[in-house]
């Protein structure tokens, strides 16, 4: 069953609630975009349905909500440790895409189940969460969602369909139907999302990737194209690397907190040791361990590609660099090696 209701009704809703609850919604910021004459769309607490844009794709996802690009951890005043990992108890409900809720249960994997070790900073936003799923009546230009197996929503509260001037809610979880304080007054519908995409990729679902792949010189050419910005790490809704960082003020003794902020590893210094050795100083080498990362390690070790396939690295690359054609290269380059 469902709700209809006109969009001041759901967002009298928003105001009662927002005592004890967060609402965010991918939003314009107007003047934000890379000119400053250009518009950029990112997640922002909202207080009103009419907030939320519909018709782009935002430039990063959720991820800012539940993995911020930084987080205090704990800090220490006059010798005093304060953990900060549990400084809100507000719920916290999100307007999320398909491909997007399906990264979040990709980072559930490596924050809560990646051997025997919880995230308490992650876990203690995560829980607060619920999702309600945004309808994708059409792909974006560089999404390939279906392909990643991403296109289908899971795990989410509520899905939301938008018409004209007002809102139909219909609920996959009834708690949240209580939370909300509303009650059925129509029937539900079966969301909408794509079911095949507009530039298909090939992941090689392979069950053992041959060691030459690892060594292949398809990611040669990557060498000199990327310039490892790291924007397609920071754009993705999957990758989950953080540095640390301790600050201290020189004239506070016993004081100071420490900060995780997000890395990447296509970034300088990402891999570098103590007496300046690198793992993997070419940039076709940093290439490589993305890729396989994303779309064959993550899977051996969780069961599903880490690329839930939102497009948004291919959108961010300032050297065109596509890394739906980089899939597409490693699945031809597998075949091939597989004949020989
Ligand atoms: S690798 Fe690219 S397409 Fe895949 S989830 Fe990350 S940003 Fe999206
Ligand atoms: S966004 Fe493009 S150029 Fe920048 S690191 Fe990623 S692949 Fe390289």
């Amino acid at each position: 069953m469902a709700i209809k209701l006109k969009n001041e009704e759901f967002d009298a809703i928003i105001k009662r609630l927002r005592g004890d609850s967060l609402f965010y919604a991918p939003v314009k910021l107007s003047g934000k975009g890379r000119f400053s004459d250009t518009d950029l769309v990112k997640y922002r607490e909202i207080t009103s349905i009419g907030e939320i844009v519909f018709d782009k794709k935002s430039f990063l996802s959720l991820k800012e909500i539940i993995l911020p690009a930084t987080q205090k951890l704990f800090e220490i005043s006059e010798g005093k440790l304060k953990d900060l990992s549990k400084t809100d108890s507000k719920r916290i409900i999100i307007f999320a895409r398909s491909c997007d809720i399906h990264a979040v249960h990709r980072l559930d994997e490596i924050f809560l189940k990646n051997g025997n070790t919880i995230d308490p900073y992650y876990q203690a936003i995560r829980n607060r969460i619920k999702f309600i799923f945004l309808e994708c009546p059409t792909q974006f230009e560089s999404c390939f969602c279906v392909s990643m197996g991403t296109n289908k929503p899971v795990g989410y509260a509520a899905a939301l369909r938008v018409e004209k001037d007002h809102i139909t809610l219909d609920f996959v979880d009834e708690s949240f139907k209580t939370e909300l304080g509303i009650t059925d007054n129509c029937a539900g519908f079966a969301p909408i999302y794509p079911v095949s995409d507009i530039n298909p990729v090939s992941p090689p679902l392979n069950s053992k990737m041959p060691e030459t792949m690892f060594s292949h010189q398809l990611f040669d050419a990557y060498d000199t194209r990327c310039i490892a910005c790291g924007r397609c790490n920071t754009s993705c809704p999957t990758c989950s690397c953080f540095s640390t960082m301790d600050v201290t003020e020189p004239d506070k003794k016993d004081s100071g907190e420490r900060r995780r902020i997000w890395d990447g590893c296509h970034l300088d210094g990402f891999t570098e040791m103590a007496g300046g050795h690198s793992f993997r100083k070419k940039h076709g080498s940093r290439m490589r361990f993305k890729t396989f990362h994303k779309i064959y390690d993550f899977r051996m070790r969780f069961g599903k590609d880490m690329c839930v396939g939102c497009g948004r690295c291919d959108d961010v690359c300032p050297e065109l660099i596509s890394f739906a054609d980089c899939i597409n290269s490693v699945t031809k380059a597998l075949e091939k090696e597989e004949r020989i």
